[in-house]
């Protein structure tokens, strides 16, 4: 006769997260929240979200507003925000942002510069994230830092020679606030580039990653926020 619980079946547990005590995916969120009057670009409206029905005020339901530009928080660009007959997000191909990327770090304090990107033998139809001092400084805290780390103009024309198919950034823009914003812009978004903007990076090791990034489908749009996911190989 067997004891009572003698008999172990195999254990069925799988790893939970422990926040939300649901199987972990192996998924790292690369997003920032958007959030009521979080940081935006200078020239850019206020990000506003709002509840304009509420449950706290004895209305039936919840129901929040929002107001804000396409390139609010973490988002990504279209060629039509540079150029006239550009694509718009809403035809964007899936692949530009869901497939294998690599994550580079960058150590210089200014720029992405060739210099530092070219030892990584950046291939045709990659999606390269970089991940600079942007991300160890919490770039999602105010004020507004227009010394952010971007591209440099031959950064972006490199990138452009090799055909990347997406890149990523942990900041608001590819390009700099007090200089080349509009030409790195211009040069990436005219050579079918894809971008995504506003990540963060501070978690993510340098590496191969699977990548999922949807921006939303707003029709005609030169941008969309978006939900960015990375997941190590
Ligand atoms: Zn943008």
């Amino acid at each position: 006769m067997l004891k009572h619980g003698a008999a172990k079946l195999p254990s069925t547990k799988t790893k939970k997260s422990k926040k939300s005590g649901l199987p972990s995916t192996g998924w790292i969120d690369i997003s920032v929240p958007l959030s009521d009057g979080m940081l935006h670009w200078p020239e850019d409206p206020p990000i506003e979200i709002k509840r304009v029905i509420d449950m706290k005020n004895g209305d039936e339901y919840n129901l929040t507003h929002l107001s804000m530009a396409a390139h609010a928080g973490t988002h990504m660009d279209a060629p039509c925000h540079f150029r006239r007959s550009g694509l718009s997000i809403d035809k964007m191909p899936l692949t530009a942002s869901m497939g294998k990327a690599r994550v580079i770090e960058i150590e210089d304090n200014e720029f992405i510069n060739v210099e530092e990107i070219r030892p990584h033998r950046i291939r045709r139809g990659e999606r390269i994230l970089f991940k600079t001092k942007n991300s160890t400084r919490k770039w999602i805290n105010k004020p507004f830092n227009k010394k952010f780390v971007h591209l440099s103009i031959e950064a972006a024309k490199f990138l452009a020679q090799r055909e990347v198919q997406t890149i990523g950034i942990d900041y608001l823009s590819i390009g700099g606030y007090e200089g080349n914003v509009i030409e790195v812009h211009d040069i990436i978004l005219k050579a079918g580039i894809w971008v995504i903007e506003g990540l963060d990076l501070s978690k993510i090791e340098p590496g191969n990653y699977d990548l999922v990034c949807l921006p939303i489908k707003i029709a005609k749009s030169d941008g969309a926020p978006a939900r960015a996911l990375v997941r190590p190989i």
